[in-house]
């Protein structure tokens, strides 16, 4: 099912020469924004008559989003703007993104294609448990289902009691939720004797807004008996909606109606062929208040090639490894914590959540990994507790090529987070240091 197949099953060709229209369209609106009217000046707007030609206009970057706060990008006068929405801030001071009534009506738009291209439908009983505010996962979800049709629960994140009560009374079908509340919810169920295949009526879950590993996404359809797919956006280029899976959960088609992609070498800048992992690079093709230009997003994907078995025509991008500023140097070693991640959550003894933290000893650096255990090997005796924490750190030290401390845990008793889950805690500038 489509929401818009003209759109989404567009031929390739056509495709391209909608983006290279909204391409010149964007250029012309960017022009207006005091930002894009200065970065400009020496670049010969009307020369950019194919798509490639984009590689002469330069990056922006968040850096360049901040230094030009507030106003900076806004491309249209301010009784225009309808509203205003803020990153969460992950990575520094926030940044603003302004949106008019038409940004607003075409972000809807794609958040509708996406909820329905998992199966989703008006009939469902969408909870979406999501920040409101000025994080874009709560509302940009919430526009999105209503305009689908479906019953929309907007309860916001935590209080995990009253979420489970909401999906009994009102026999919630489809869910919203970071992946990291996600298992932490399936806890509380387990505590209330709940058990989600038997009591509840779920059937989708939409997970994003942090970083996540296949084993966390089949952790969790196991445990919620449900299928679970990944949502992936960023406020600056609107918030969800951007790229989402399809049935096949295989990579997540990108709106490119609505998105020029590119994916760079994050350290030369060069654009990388089809196929190859580097940063994925942004520019907007339908947005008025502020167009975004070559967006550096930090991200870091590939563009999976070849067709999905869905029929839509644009393209896909893999599961988002991380930021580029993730990736963590251990004596002189590059790891991705989503390495971590992937390697432990796949083994059977390890439950729903976990820590890496990075300390300093000796001049050395020394990765600690600390691990709740699954409740069913809780608590084991001292033997097996060493037996597993020896298999991790193998296993670890496989993938990783550095050896880690593994500490295995009591569940529950690592800290869980309301908002995107905290999982790196670096403690080499720390004097209490081991
Ligand atoms: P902030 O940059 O402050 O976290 P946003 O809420 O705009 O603010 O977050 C967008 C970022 O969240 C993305 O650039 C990406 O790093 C991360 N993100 C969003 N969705 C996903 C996803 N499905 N998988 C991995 N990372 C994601
Ligand atoms: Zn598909």
């Amino acid at each position: 099912m489509y929401w818009n197949k003209n759109i989404e099953t567009m031929p390739c060709n056509e495709l391209k020469r909608l983006q290279l229209k909204r391409l010149k369209k964007t250029i012309a609106y960017a022009l207006k924004s005091e930002y894009y009217r200065n970065v400009l000046k020496n670049i010969h707007i009307e020369k950019i008559s194919s798509l490639s030609r984009i590689s002469e206009i330069p990056y922006t970057s968040k850096t360049d989003l901040r230094e030009h706060f507030p106003y900076g990008f806004l491309c249209v006068p301010q009784e225009e703007i309808i509203r205003l929405h803020s990153s969460s801030g992950t990575t520094g001071t926030p940044t603003v993104v302004f949106h008019t009534k038409e940004d607003i009506e075409a972000w809807q738009n794609i958040m509708a294609r996406c909820i329905v291209m998992t199966g989703a439908r008006r009939s469902d009983i969408f909870q979406n448990m999501m920040g409101y505010g000025l994080f874009t996962g709560g509302l940009g979800f919430h526009y999105g289902a209503e305009k689908v049709g479906m019953l929309t629960i907007p309860i916001g994140p935590g209080n995990s009691k009253r979420q489970i009560w909401f999906m009994q009374q009102f026999k919630t079908s489809v869910i919203h939720i970071l992946p990291s509340y996600a298992l932490r919810l399936h806890e509380v169920m387990e505590e209330m004797g709940i058990d989600p295949a038997r009591d509840l009526s779920l059937r989708i879950a939409f997970i994003g807004a942090e970083p996540h590993t296949e084993e966390i996404r089949q952790k969790i359809e196991k445990l919620l008996d449900i299928k679970v797919y990944n949502s992936y956006g960023l406020s600056e280029m609107c918030g969800p909606g951007v790229a989402f899976e399809c049935t096949y959960q295989n990579g997540l088609h990108l709106w490119e109606d609505e998105f020029y992609i590119e994916i760079i070498d994050p350290t030369t800048g060069k654009v990388l062929p089809e196929g190859e992992e580097g940063e994925l690079v942004l520019t907007t093709l339908n947005r008025k208040a502020m167009p975004l230009l070559r967006y550096r997003t930090g991200d870091l994907t590939r563009i999976i090639p070849g067709a999905c078995q869905c029929k839509r025509t644009h393209r896909r991008i893999d599961r988002i490894k991380g930021r580029s500023d993730d990736m963590l140097i251990i004596n002189g070693v590059n790891i991705f914590p989503m390495q971590i991640e992937k390697t432990i959550m796949s083994i059977p003894c390890v439950g729903k959540n976990y820590v890496i933290e990075i300390h300093k000893k000796n001049f050395m650096d020394k990765l600690v990994i600390k691990a709740e255990m699954a409740k069913e090997h809780f608590p084991g005796n001292q033997a097996e507790l060493k037996h597993f924490e020896q298999k991790i750190t193998g296993e670890l030290k496989t993938e990783l090529l550095v050896t880690p401390d593994v500490i295995l845990v009591e569940p529950g008793s690592l800290p869980v987070y309301e908002g995107k889950a905290k999982r790196v805690i670096d403690l080499r500038d720390e004097k209490c240091s081991i």
